[in-house]
């Protein structure tokens, strides 16, 4: 049977980067994904820095719009508008943008397999053997778990599995045109989390990405959420698709690296604590992968210990991000509402917005949370509110 370098279970972003990077340093490469498109079903809002486009040399068409700024709202209809020029949140098109991958990656050498699901992963003898749903095995040197936040080859390799979990919901529907993104807190509904709506156009259309994260509840908090926001503009939810129900991790996993394999983006837990957001962290880690796995193909040394290499880049560039943003979330998330009233009153008229212009990045939020947790004010709102 044909032994392949590297096989990667699943084509999202992050196992389509690791697969370009490996087939431009000319690895033999193989993408299984499970469904009949890459990028379809949609369940992600596809908010993620501009820069990154530049970072990885990723193709700007898939941009559907640029956002510098969102409002916050309490329930109790305070809001603070945070407008940054540092901040230039790129909304993409989700499914282009991973077809875009996929056809760069293929135009690298990888072959990108869809319709292919893997039932079965087993390490041993000095490969990696995978079989498919239809019957079929794939064999190679190395592989890489990119399967997004689905958790049971991690189990089964005792990689572990993120320690915070949140569900979530989103819809994309046609809808009067809205001035900004919006972000809306309100702790009874969504208990640890948040809801947002993002305007942009297709074809012309005004529409909106619809979507919430929290503890509990999704499908029916977003229906509460819905009606809410569409009543206020005078919209008609009638006849509106389901809403896309999925969990999402907000954390990493133990260990991101085994024998003959390395896991990336939602597979390892890799995105932002602080919202979820994982494209950009799932590039990243893709890419790094795919760099340490060049290299010890190369001297074919696949052993844990040489693999090891991959989860010491990651902790060091994304780890202190990574804590802060834990840290700040466990905070955040017991704050009652009229703690997030307060502060958001608080914003409009202390030093706090400039603040957060000053340090506001879409894809780095440590500078942020470290400057809130310390100012003063903040502090002592969040001190009455946790122990008051
Ligand atoms: C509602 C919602 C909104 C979000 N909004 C944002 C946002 O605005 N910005 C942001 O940065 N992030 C956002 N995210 C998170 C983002 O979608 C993920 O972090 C990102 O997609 C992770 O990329 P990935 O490649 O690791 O996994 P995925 O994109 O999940 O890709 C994994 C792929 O593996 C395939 N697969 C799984 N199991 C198998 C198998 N056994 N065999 C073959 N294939 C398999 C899946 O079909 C899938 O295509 C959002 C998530 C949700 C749920």
């Amino acid at each position: 049977m044909h032994m392949r370098d590297v096989v990667i279970i699943g084509g999202g972003p992050a196992g389509l980067m690791a697969a370009r990077t490996l087939a431009q340093n000319g690895h033999d490469t193989v993408v299984l994904e499970e469904h009949e498109e890459i990028g379809a079903p949609v369940h992600c809002t596809g908010i993620v820095g501009r820069e990154v486009f530049d970072e990885m040399d990723l193709d700007t068409r898939t941009i559907l719009a640029v956002a510098q700024s969102a409002r916050f709202h309490a329930v109790d209809g305070s809001t603070v508008t945070i407008e940054s020029g540092q901040i230039h949140a790129a909304i993409v098109d989700r499914q282009a943008f991973d077809e875009t991958l996929a056809r760069r990656a293929s135009a690298d050498g990888a072959e990108v397999r869809t319709g292919t699901r893997v039932s079965h992963l087993r390490i041993d003898g000095g490969r990696v053997r995978v079989s498919i749903a239809t019957g079929d095995t794939v064999t190679a040197r190395a592989c890489i778990l990119a399967c997004g936040a689905k958790y049971r080859f991690n189990r089964q390799l005792g990689l572990g599995v993120p320690k915070v979990f949140v569900q979530s919901a989103q819809l994309d529907v046609a809808f009067a045109p809205l001035e900004q993104i919006e972000v809306h807190l309100d702790n009874r509904l969504l208990p640890g989390g948040f809801a947002w709506a993002v305007p942009f156009r297709r074809g012309g259309q005004a529409r909106v990405k619809l979507g919430l994260l929290g503890s509990q509840r999704a499908g029916s908090a977003l229906n509460i959420f819905i009606n809410r926001l569409a009543a206020r503009v005078g919209v008609e939810p009638e006849g509106w698709p389901r809403p896309r129900l999925k969990i999402l991790p907000l954390g990493p996993v133990r260990r991101t690296y085994a024998n003959r394999l390395l896991a990336v983006g939602d597979a390892a837990g890799l995105v932002k604590p602080t919202t979820g957001g994982g494209i950009y962290f799932g590039l990243l880690s893709g890419r790094w992968a795919a760099e340490t796995l060049d290299d010890a193909l190369r001297r074919d040394q696949l052993d844990a210990r040489r693999l090891r290499a991959y989860e010491v880049r990651w902790r060091e560039r994304l780890g202190p991000e990574i804590r802060a943003g834990l840290a700040f979330r466990a905070i955040a998330s017991r704050l009652d509402d009229s703690a997030i009233s307060t502060l958001i009153q608080l914003a409009n008229v202390d030093g706090l917005v400039p603040m957060l212009k000053g340090t506001a990045n879409f894809n780095w939020h440590r500078g942020t949370a470290l400057a809130l947790l310390r100012n003063t004010e903040f502090r002592k709102v969040v001190l009455s509110s946790l122990w008051g």
